[in-house]
């Protein structure tokens, strides 16, 4: 545990640091950002305590800068993440993400009859509920609610 402390508090040169995941959506962020595929050098914690959140993870990323539509695709495993851009070991910026009004090619649409879990096509959706995340499909018009979501 002394080590997990040790990387919470770590400062990176310049990059990324995403704080207040709930831990045990680490790796569905991890996988939604696409960060097991890129070439920076990444630290991560979990399990951290937060006052706010119970248990959280936090994961850095150096020399990586996010694009805001980008960052908002973790919004629906992680809505209370907050971004810190760090430039010369500073804070320069800090940002909060925000769920999309369309989603497209991270969740799976629950229908099993849906055309984009039976044919190659990416599933689409807009955000009807955005406090809850309650997602319409653009195809078969059902809805996928946090409960039955299922990740790409
Ligand atoms: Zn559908």
């Amino acid at each position: 545990m002394k080590d997990i402390k040790q990387l919470s508090v770590n400062a990176i040169h310049n990059g990324t640091v995403i704080d207040h995941i709930p831990a045990q959506n680490l790796f569905k962020v991890i996988t939604i950002l696409g960060l097991d595929k890129i070439n920076s050098k990444i630290t991560f914690g979990t399990n951290l305590e937060s006052l706010r959140m119970g248990r959280k993870a936090i994961i850095k990323i150096e020399d990586k800068f996010f694009e805001k539509d980008e960052i908002n695709r973790i919004a629906l495993v992680a809505p209370l993440a907050k971004l810190n851009i760090i430039r010369e070991y500073e804070v320069v910026e800090k940002m909060l993400v925000e769920v999309p009004d369309e989603i497209s090619g991270i969740v799976k649409c629950m229908n099993p009859k849906c055309v984009t879990n039976n044919e190659k096509v990416t599933p689409r959706f807009r955000v009807v509920d955005k406090k809850s995340v309650t997602l319409k499909c653009h195809y078969c018009e059902k809805i996928t609610d946090q409960e039955h979501m299922e990740y790409l």
